[in-house]
């Protein structure tokens, strides 16, 4: 999971990394009171989980909050798009952040070397750009150090990490601190990634994070209840924020064809059937265990909120759940439903013929082969 550059900077702040002082606005007003606490001279970030904010338009500089206010009224609402993310997203809040007089840009990060399994902290001189763009044209300039994940790293191996990459010498110690700074985050956050592109060095020979991108692995989010309220900002998509939110396992393909079953490997067998009837599978989703009325219902509505639809199949194996129950809590969850479009369950598995006989004469189209119940969904829907 991204966080956005406010909540990383607060982050790495706590571990005792310079960051340039800067609050959150959500509106013009917001962003003038806090650009007035800096005499105006501020820079305005739109807060999206998304790369190239700089080149998007989403990052300016300014030297009084009047404009600062104005630019902040014009970026919120507004969609950015980036090479990295071509669909955009839509600015909701941008940090106003102390104005920081840049003289040198580095590069920074802390990442995962899972075949080495060891962190790697990456150095170069060659920050502000692309670090793509570096490791393309100039690799040497990126210098790597692996970190033991129970020992970290001692002093004097980041000292030697940070001269082999050219950090100039009055900026080393700093550097070291804030590689350090950044292991601990690291380890603390339960971070899979942390970026700081560009560490600012400023002309008084100050070392500062001017950004900083930290993702967290979604696996130990439960660790970090924090981030809870923000964990849908970087779903590309609203039923996938939605899903999200329900705990369910979603995620939008962007056809026409609802598909839902329960297991992973059964909805993956599912879309493999609809693609070869001919059909194109608007989602994955993993109803679960157990497959009772309410749960069903739950995923119906929410495969139902993509508007594209036209058919929906159900692909339900009744193992300790057993059919009859299955056909039944289908039946509870569609009574109180609204759906119009065409409705296909294939159920098979424990007393799979009760189960079908069950459904005879209500709107869902029993089948009893997954081959069979992607046709007929597939035929119905585009008839
Ligand atoms: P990104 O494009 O999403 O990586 O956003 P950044 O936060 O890195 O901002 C883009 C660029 O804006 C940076 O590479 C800097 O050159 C510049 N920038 C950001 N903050 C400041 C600042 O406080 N002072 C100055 N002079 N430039 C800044
Ligand atoms: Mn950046």
């Amino acid at each position: 999971m991204k966080l956005h550059e406010y909540q990383s900077k607060d982050l790495l702040a706590s571990f005792g990394v310079a960051v340039p002082g800067g609050k959150v606005a959500t509106n013009a007003t917001e962003a003038k009171a806090i650009a007035d606490e800096f005499g105006g001279k501020v820079v305005v970030k739109a807060q999206v989980l998304m790369g190239g904010r700089g080149k998007a338009g989403g990052v300016k500089l300014f030297e009084n909050s009047a404009d600062a206010a104005a630019f902040t009224q014009e970026l919120i609402g507004k969609r950015l798009v980036s090479i990295q993310n071509p669909d955009g997203m839509v600015v909701e809040k941008v940090l106003v952040a102390e104005l920081v007089d840049i003289a040198e840009e580095y590069y920074l990060s802390v990442l995962l070397d899972r075949a080495a399994q060891r962190l790697v902290v990456m150095i170069s001189k060659e920050g502000g750009m692309e670090i793509e763009e570096v490791a393309h044209n100039n690799p040497d300039a990126i210098v790597r150090l692996h970190v033991d994940p129970a020992w970290g790293a001692a002093d004097f191996e980041v000292r030697d990490a940070v001269k082999k990459a050219n950090i100039p010498a009055p900026a080393q110690r700093q550097m070291v601190a804030m590689i350090q700074g950044l292991i601990k985050a690291y380890q603390a956050s339960d971070a899979d990634m942390i970026e700081i592109n560009p560490v600012a060095l400023t002309p008084e020979g100050k070392l500062l994070a001017a950004d900083a991108k930290v993702s967290i692995d979604e696996n130990a989010l439960f660790r970090h209840k924090e981030y809870d309220e923000t964990k849908d900002d970087g779903a590309e998509h609203e039923i996938d924020a939605e899903a999200s939110k329900l705990g369910i396992a979603y995620v939008n393909l962007g056809g026409d064809i609802g598909i839902m079953g329960n297991g992973a490997g059964l909805v993956m067998c599912s879309l493999d059937e609809v693609n070869r009837a001919g059909g194109k599978p608007a989602n994955f989703l993993d109803v679960g265990g157990g497959a009772n009325a309410e749960r069903v219902k739950t995923c119906v509505n929410l495969v139902m909120m993509d508007k594209n639809v036209k058919g929906l199949l159900i692909n339900i194996f009744g193992g300790i759940t057993r059919c009859d129950e299955v056909a039944r809590g289908l039946l509870a969850a569609f009574a109180e439903l609204n759906v119009t479009i065409p409705v296909v369950a294939r159920i098979e598995g424990t007393a799979a013929e009760e189960g079908l006989k069950i459904l005879e004469g209500s709107q869902i189209i029993g089948a009893s082969t997954m081959q069979e119940a992607a046709d007929k969904v597939v035929e119905l829907a585009y008839a």
